[in-house]
């Protein structure tokens, strides 16, 4: 379905976007890899795929390093035309005990790192009168919870950036939407279980279920397979007119 084209995913050297890499890639799509740690194994695996695969490690939180990225996917492929922003961290901390530089760090790679790649990636699309713009948001990009101030500020920025997107580009063939995953067990979450475990003196087995308890009402991780075929969904034409939506894929974490 997405033979041909090409799909830039921010953070997709693990978790949920090496997830959504892989489907897209299963698709057709070629992809040009970013994020931290080992790219060679995320390369192999998508290029295990039948498509190309490039990496750029740029870092989210630095403007200027993402135009080289965005620069570096027009080279390497004419241009990119499916755009997944997921690249993310977390924080927990009361806000007086909030620090000042994660506050500034989860802003720039959770929502303004989209501003740059979004406004570096439209031009083509525009010209193509084809793109896809997919934001990894939250849960938190609709409701809140206590200790997550940046992240829940973030993700609720990046799904009102996503509606606004959505409005410049209604009559066009490029569609915006947002991803709104509940738990999703990855590194990210991992790191939560186990700060959580050493806390409260409990194993980690109870302390994922105690999170899981407190707000999935599935009582089930959303898996990065099920969030990978929401992309592909986004990116069919059965999607043509799905835009400015913030999708959940929560276990019911938002139906409370
Ligand atoms: P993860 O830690 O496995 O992946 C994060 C990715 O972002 C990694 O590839 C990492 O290298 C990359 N990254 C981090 N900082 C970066 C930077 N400065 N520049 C470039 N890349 C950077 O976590 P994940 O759970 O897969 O998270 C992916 C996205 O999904 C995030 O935006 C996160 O907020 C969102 N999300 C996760 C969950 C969950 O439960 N795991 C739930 C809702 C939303």
């Amino acid at each position: 379905m997405l033979k041909g084209k090409t799909a830039l995913v921010t953070g997709s050297t693990s978790g949920i976007g090496l997830a959504i890499a892989k489907a897209l890639a299963q698709q057709g799509a070629h992809i040009v890899l970013n994020g931290f740690g080992d790219a060679e194994t995320p390369k192999a695996q998508i290029e295990a795929l039948g498509v190309r695969a490039e990496y750029h490690g740029a870092d989210m939180s630095q403007p200027g390093q993402i135009e080289d990225m965005m620069k570096f996917a027009a080279s390497r492929f004419g241009r990119v035309d499916i755009l997944v922003n997921n690249a993310g961290i977390q924080h927990v901390a009361k806000v007086e005990d909030f620090p000042p530089e994660r506050w500034d760090a989860i802003i720039a790679i959770n929502l303004t790192s989209a501003f740059h790649t979004t406004r570096l990636a439209v031009p083509a699309m525009r010209e193509a009168n084809w793109g896809r713009i997919i934001n990894v948001a939250s849960a938190h990009g609709l409701v809140a919870s206590a200790q997550k101030s940046a992240y829940v500020a973030a993700k609720h920025g990046i799904v009102g950036f996503t509606k606004s997107v959505a409005l410049e580009t209604a009559t066009t063939g490029i569609t915006s939407n947002a991803i709104c995953p509940g738990w999703v067990l990855t590194q990210l979450v991992q790191k939560q279980i186990d700060d959580r475990a050493a806390r409260e003196g409990i194993s980690a087995t109870q302390a994922q279920n105690e999170l899981l308890g407190e707000k999935q009402p599935s009582l089930q991780f959303t898996t990065v397979e099920q969030l990978g075929g929401l992309a592909v969904f986004l990116c069919s034409p059965a999607a043509d007119q799905v835009r400015g939506v913030a999708w959940q894929m929560d276990g019911g974490w938002t139906a409370q």
